[in-house]
């Protein structure tokens, strides 16, 4: 296959919320559109929720109540937008080959409480040469003991799972991406390890676009809600062919 060049970093990211604007999509493959998915969020490319730059999905619905949860919006399962697989898959075709993302991240809401659409994401990652990440709000044993073969193949097709719940009181300020000293990294793989990588300080992500402010990465306790329903009073200036697209604010650190 020929090489694609890519950016280094996401510095073009695009960013969606189900409670605002969305990208086109065509629909392509009618078996798949028979599957259907609640989204809460997606960043198709972000270097915040784990190795290299990943398409993060946030899916919409949890059944467990972390305090200090980070996402409460992402909590019912009502809400949020339906996606059909195929729309998600060709979504995330075209960011690997446009933005060269290395794998995808599954967050909560909670990926396994949608095992069936987050599976088909997986696969879908793997057949493209991803890697699959999953943030998780139950521990692996108690993942293991559930009777669905779906949570099971999830698991199989998981090569970084972070488990168990978030605790605000035991911030984690000493393995980037992860929110809290109890979750645990499993690497289900031998495609990654624990290198340099986790230890060097965790990322925050602050995109703006139009009168919104997205916020995504490491929950520091001192930056948690800074931003909600923060909205500007006007609307930040197009880019212009001489400034960057994070001159108007997408920027990331
Ligand atoms: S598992 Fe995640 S989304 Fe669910 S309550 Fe806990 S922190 Fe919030």
């Amino acid at each position: 296959m020929q090489k694609r060049d890519t950016p280094e970093s996401c510095a073009f990211p695009l960013w969606y919320n189900a409670t605002t604007s969305e990208p086109k999509f065509t629909m392509s493959n009618p078996v798949a559109n028979a599957l259907t998915m609640q989204i809460a969020q997606v960043v198709p490319c972000t270097e915040a929720e784990g190795p290299g730059k990943r398409f993060a999905i946030w899916f919409q619905g949890c059944p467990l109540r972390c305090p200090g949860c980070c996402n409460p919006e992402f909590l019912p399962f009502k809400g949020g937008q339906t996606k059909t697989a195929a729309e998600m898959v060709e979504w995330l075709t075209r960011t690997r080959d446009e933005s060269g993302i290395e794998g995808i991240t599954l967050l909560g809401g909670e990926p396994f409480a949608h095992a069936l659409p987050a599976v088909a994401l997986a696969r879908t990652a793997k057949q493209l040469g991803l890697s699959v990440m999953v943030f998780s709000g139950y521990v692996l044993e108690d993942l293991r003991a559930k009777a669905e073969p779906e949570i099971a193949e999830l698991i199989d097709l998981t090569d970084i799972l972070v488990d168990g719940p978030y605790d605000r009181d035991k911030p984690d300020t000493e393995r980037r991406w992860i929110g809290s000293t109890n979750q645990r990294i499993h690497f289900l793989t031998n495609r990654y390890q624990f290198d340099e990588q986790w230890r060097k300080k965790n990322t925050l992500e602050i995109r703006v676009i139009g009168r919104e402010i997205s916020v995504n990465g490491f929950p520091a306790k001192d930056a948690v809600g800074l931003w909600k329903g923060w909205t500007r009073k006007k609307p930040l200036p197009l880019a212009t062919p001489t400034s960057s697209p994070d001159s108007r604010g997408a920027d990331s650190k």
